[in-house]
């Protein structure tokens, strides 16, 4: 059904095909060109260590995109130093300066969509439709946190003393925040985090994930341009193991916001316990938010091709590098089969192959390491698992990083053992008077992230929802894509520390409140 929908739209599957050649040029235009991402500290581009390393594309690693010299240890203190000086400065700029700084840079964003989903194809991988969903969302964090910020900073807080007088207080950035980003959301996320924790009074240390650090240079670039102080916003590109910790183990840091593993989560919050002189001010504040092994459970009252279309979108859509997608499919065994069917069906009509193709649906995943743990997850599974089915790559692919979609069928959730970030459904068969042990079997694993339910009974439907410990749960539709300000997204357990992201609980724990006079 998925593929006779798609063969009767003829053409590109998301512009018509009017709008897509002007758009297409203008994007292709800046294919060939070589981006470079520096450190940059106080508003200066500075030259970083010898470590450097080439951008490839991972729709094709003959590709260089790029190069990215990597921070020294050195200049973490210099960028921390920089934050420091300027903090009490930024604390005490009016919130709606800050604010419009931010909403110019949500202009600017728009002004360089092209720009910017020619580097999404270039260094993430991401399809037309992604790279612009992608720039859209970065957009909306631009625009929803600084709304959020001058309703937080107008509210009222002075109390009336018993003695008579007032006791003031007063909201201000917690101090300096650094920003861990994913290379999953290289500008999204980047842009989320890296945006509300500057429109609340923060001086900000950006680390972007070492895969996609061409992209968020380009971002800083243009926060410098929308009028963001260099002494607000330091920028920090390099590995994990020497920026990333030489970060979280500085006692002047007073947050950190992640979005990555749960194991990097785990580390960097005890890295912030271990800190040596930390102990003389407030623990630092963690914001992480991370994997999932995120189910849809599927009754016999479900429509069958909605709860296909759905499935591919939720499983496959970004390669299924989201924490959101769906991992294990879960499907009543008087349904099961039919669903299967069609699942079949729809993943041999899948098009797999160059992001910067309208056609395509499916792009490669983000490298070698990604490629390689997802095709030994794949053999593994085959020793104990069924294999539903899995679309073929075109001989191109061998040029990237392609992993084939695939749909194994197993028995118990544990059998998957950790996530597995990338295009993998497994298919799970329960029967209808199992239901209550397979949501808590979901539970068991952990995390509690995302949740598909296709049910046309409203009972069912609320019962998995009450049951399952989960952050997101969606009803008869896909599972991916939260949008900024109506679907907030994060999850808890394993899966994250809360508050969700493009929400409105998300701004205040990136302040504090302080008194202003004596009580
Ligand atoms: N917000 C994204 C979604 O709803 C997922 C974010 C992530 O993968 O970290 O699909």
């Amino acid at each position: 059904i998925y593929g006779a929908e798609r063969k009767a739209s003829s053409g590109p599957n998301i512009l018509i095909e009017s709008e897509w050649g002007p758009f297409a040029e203008q994007v292709n235009a800046y294919l060939n060109q070589c981006w470079q991402a520096d450190p940059i500290i106080a508003g200066k581009t500075v030259a970083g260590t010898a470590l450097h390393s080439d951008v490839r594309s991972p729709a094709d690693r003959d590709n260089l995109v790029g190069q990215v010299t990597y921070a020294s240890e050195g200049q973490v203190i210099e960028a921390i130093d920089a934050a420091e000086r300027f903090l009490p400065t930024w604390q005490q700029t009016a919130v709606t300066e800050r604010a419009d700084a931010l909403r110019r840079l949500a202009d600017l964003l728009e002004a360089h969509l092209e720009e910017f989903v020619a580097l999404c194809h270039q260094e993430a991988g991401k399809t037309i439709q992604d790279s612009i969903d992608e720039v859209r969302e970065a957009v909306d964090f631009c625009r929803y946190y600084p709304a959020r910020a001058e309703e937080l900073f107008s509210e009222h807080l002075d109390l009336h003393r018993l003695d008579g007088g007032l006791a003031k207080w007063q909201r201000q950035g917690r101090g300096i925040f650094v920003c861990i980003s994913p290379w999953n959301f290289p500008l999204a996320i980047f842009l989320g985090q890296v945006g509300a924790a500057l429109v609340a009074g923060n001086c900000v240390i950006a680390k972007p994930a070492e895969q996609t650090s061409l992209i968020a240079a380009r971002a800083i670039e243009l926060m410098l341009e929308a009028g963001i102080p260099g002494g607000a916003i330091q920028f920090l590109p390099g590995d994990g193991a020497t920026v990333g910790a030489a970060l979280t183990a500085d006692p002047r840091i007073a947050g950190v916001a992640f979005t990555g593993s749960t194991e990097t989560a785990q580390r960097i919050n005890r890295a912030l316990s271990l800190r040596d002189g930390a102990d003389a001010r407030e623990p630092a504040t963690l914001i992480a938010e991370t994997g999932g092994q995120n189910a849809m459970i599927v009754d016999s009252t479900a429509l069958p091709e909605q709860v296909v279309k759905d499935a591919v979108l939720s499983g496959f859509a970004s390669a299924g590098q989201r924490c959101s997608a769906l991992r294990v499919l879960c499907l009543q065994s008087d349904i099961a089969e039919r669903i299967i069917e069609l699942l079949k069906g729809a993943m041999a009509e899948l098009r797999i192959g160059d992001p910067a193709l309208p056609s395509t649906d499916i792009g490669p995943v983000i490298d070698e390491s990604a490629q390689s743990g997802l095709l030994a997850h794949i053999e593994r599974m085959k020793e104990y698992a069924k294999l539903l089915a899995q679309t073929p790559l075109p001989g191109k692919a061998k040029r990237g990083t392609f992993v084939p979609p695939t749909a194994v069928e197993i028995d118990r959730i544990d059998q998957i053992g950790r996530e597995q970030f990338g295009p993998i459904i497994h298919v799970l068969r329960y029967e209808a008077r199992h239901l209550d042990q397979l949501i808590d079997q979901i539970n068991a694993a952990g995390y509690g992230l995302t949740l598909g339910i296709h049910s046309r009974n409203e009972r069912t439907a609320a019962h998995i929802e009450a049951r399952a410990r989960i952050g997101n749960t969606y009803i008869n539709r896909n599972q991916i894509g939260a949008v900024v300000g109506v679907q907030p997204f994060g999850g808890q357990g394993l899966s994250g520390t809360g508050p969700k992201a493009g929400g409105p609980h998300y701004l205040p724990r990136f302040t504090r409140l302080i008194p202003t006079n004596a009580q």
